[in-house]
């Protein structure tokens, strides 16, 4: 098989996988419980934290750990919202964002909340002037990704965190950062946001962890009520061995970093080129800012097609999150590209262990795909 879907998921390395079985069956304590078998499993939860902060760039006490990057995101805007509640239900976000964000915002604008959605240029880029002249007075979150899933474009976290400070507005600034993490160098500190959603199956890391950063001094709802894990404000036994696998795959994932991203840009840059090349009639519809997400599009051959003959062949890649019955999704829909380019799209996205040959066997692939349509007309 060969796998090219890296924004969806990612294989979990194998020291992730390890770490996951040993808490599982060796230190599968309760942290909470009080005898020693207890203690070694809080103890092992206090070093992961520290290990997933670090990658994060933030305290420990800053993490908390939620089950999924969708978690994360709802969490943070509805808590947002409810923090601001006494300065006003204005919400800026952009048209691109994952549904993990703006459907709990469409929620919220459904209970009484105003929201202006921000627009993205033909390439997926958004324009800071225009959230500069969107904030007001009763804005109370601002919510804005650091990467966008499927054009891998980049947005201007750091100049929105600026023209917020500027403005003198109460708006808290949360980050979707679940595309960017470990693969665009960022602090949650240089960037100036207030709240910040990651999730582990990424970055090789297994489905089922995430986390969202709360900036120190901030003091938000609990998301569930319980016990007093996470500091009481996302109570439930912590899992354990989603927790240590994310640490895990961190700590893998650390020491490497700057070699795993010149490796990602190198594979996209020959997949864009070889795909230019041998198919003179694509178009690269994001290049993508980011190492790993890129997206292309074959006008006149549709996007679900060329998946599943891609698939027929042992080749995996996206048509975009939700490109189905024949409608782009919401983010390619936003670039306001021609209809026929929207409808070929495919997304393209790699790891650290994606090779060039992969690329050439994808390129190959399409070619054949297009010439077998091209004389079946
Ligand atoms: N945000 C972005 C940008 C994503 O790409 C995804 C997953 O594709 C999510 C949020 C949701 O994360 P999870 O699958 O962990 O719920």
């Amino acid at each position: 098989m060969i796998y090219l879907d890296n924004a969806a998921t990612t294989r979990v390395c194998p020291e992730a996988a390890q770490a996951a079985l040993t808490a599982m069956t060796e230190g599968f304590g309760n942290p909470s419980s009080r005898y020693a078998h207890g203690a070694a499993a809080a103890e092992r939860l206090r070093a992961d934290r520290a290990a997933v902060a670090a990658a994060v760039g933030c305290l420990p006490e800053e993490l908390f750990f939620t089950s999924c990057g969708t978690e994360g995101d709802n969490w943070a805007v509805r808590a947002a919202v409810e923090h601001g509640r006494r300065k006003g239900r204005h919400i800026i976000t952009t048209a691109i964002e994952h549904t993990a964000v703006l459907e709990p915002i469409r929620a919220l604008a459904g209970e009484g909340c105003e929201v202006t959605y921000l627009r993205p240029d033909r390439h997926g880029h958004i324009s800071v002037d225009d959230l500069a002249a969107a904030l007001r007075p009763d804005t109370v979150l601002v919510s804005m990704m650091l990467v966008n899933n499927e054009l891998g474009t980049l947005l201007p976290v750091r100049e929105a965190a600026a023209a917020i400070r500027a403005a003198g507005s109460p708006a808290l600034l949360h980050t979707d950062a679940v595309q960017a993490f470990l693969k665009v160098p960022f602090t949650p500190r240089d960037l100036g946001v207030d709240l910040l959603t990651i999730s582990g199956h990424k970055v090789r890391a297994p489905k089922g962890i995430g986390a969202l950063y709360i900036r120190k001094g901030l003091k938000l709802k609990p998301l569930l009520l319980g016990g007093g894990q996470e500091s009481g404000l996302r109570p439930g036994t912590e899992p354990t061995a989603q927790i240590a696998a994310l640490a895990t795959a961190c700590n893998a994932w650390l020491p490497h970093r700057e070699a795993y991203t010149d490796r990602m840009v190198q594979v996209k840059n020959h997949f864009l080129d070889s795909f230019s090349a041998a198919l003179p009639q694509g178009v690269v519809v994001s290049p993508g800012d980011a190492p790993h997400i890129c997206a292309v599009s074959l006008p006149g051959y549709p996007s679900e097609m060329l998946v599943r003959e891609l698939s027929d062949r042992g080749i995996c890649v996206s048509s975009g999150s939700a490109c189905h019955r024949g409608k782009p999704s919401h983010v390619f829909a936003a670039t306001g590209r021609p209809k026929g380019e929207l409808l070929g799209v495919l997304r393209v996205s790699f790891s650290p262990e994606s090779t060039a040959e992969e690329c050439d066997a994808l390129v190959e692939a399409l070619t054949e795909i297009c010439s077998a349509r091209v004389s079946a007309r």
